[in-house]
């Protein structure tokens, strides 16, 4: 494999910068963490490529350019609470814990609940909670979240991350009815009135799940 930080590097040039993303931490935090190491060891020579990739079970690892975009999108500060359903490989989840934030995440599918533990641990990403659950229910105990990332589409809003997250709180969900094409919906809560802006296509898994499908 050619050396992986001048693969980063020209990841983050060519896919990320030139599509308009410019979050110093957002940026940072791509360009430090090996994305190689978030996938099956056959397919680590395709992690910096401009595409989702397999992590088994039937699910993905999102492209570079979407996990840049909701990433800045979700305007996720140090310090802040941020809640993740659908840890995946934990690369999300990573990008997020490299800027600062103090991030709980939730996966449904135990073999890759596992892995992404693993990963965490053999990082040394210490500060990353997970549970293994239906992430549409969040995570209740340890509510309110000042962000709430989504990354698996469902055909609706679930109610309880809604009501879990902060005044003011940010949320970025794929949403739509057809399976594996959505929009991403930014939802904002602000002294009391929760209101919804749509920023575009995306194409994610399935948010499996009670309020999912
Ligand atoms: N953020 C991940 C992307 C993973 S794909 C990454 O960076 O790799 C979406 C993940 O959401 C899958 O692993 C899938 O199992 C999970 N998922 C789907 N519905 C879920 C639910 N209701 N609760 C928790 N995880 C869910």
């Amino acid at each position: 494999m050619v050396d992986p930080v001048r693969l980063r590097e020209r990841m983050v040039r060519e896919q990320i910068e030139a599509r308009g993303i410019a979050d110093r931490r957002v940026l940072d935090a791509m360009r430090s963490l090996p994305r190689h190491k978030f996938v099956e060891e056959a397919l680590a020579s395709k992690a910096y490529s401009d595409g989702p990739l397999p992590i088994g079970q039937g699910q993905t690892i999102s492209q570079p350019y979407i996990v840049a975009l909701m990433s800045e999108l979700l305007r996720a500060e140090p310090g802040m609470k941020v809640l993740e359903i659908g840890t995946g490989s934990g690369y999300q989840a990573a990008v997020l814990a490299h800027m600062g934030c103090d991030v709980y995440t939730v996966e449904r599918i135990k073999p890759l609940f596992f892995a992404a533990r693993k990963r965490f641990m053999d990082m040394r990403f210490f500060s990353i909670k997970l549970k293994l659950d239906d992430g549409t229910m969040g995570w209740p105990d340890e509510s309110p979240f000042d962000r709430i990332i989504v990354t698996a589409g469902g055909p609706e809003v679930p109610e309880p991350l809604v009501a879990q997250l902060a005044d003011p709180g940010r949320m970025l969900i794929p949403v739509g009815q057809g399976k594996r094409l959505q929009s991403l919906v930014l939802i904002e809560k602000n002294a009391g009135e929760v209101t919804r802006i749509d920023k575009g296509d995306v194409a994610f898994v399935d948010l499996v799940g009670k309020h999912g499908w």
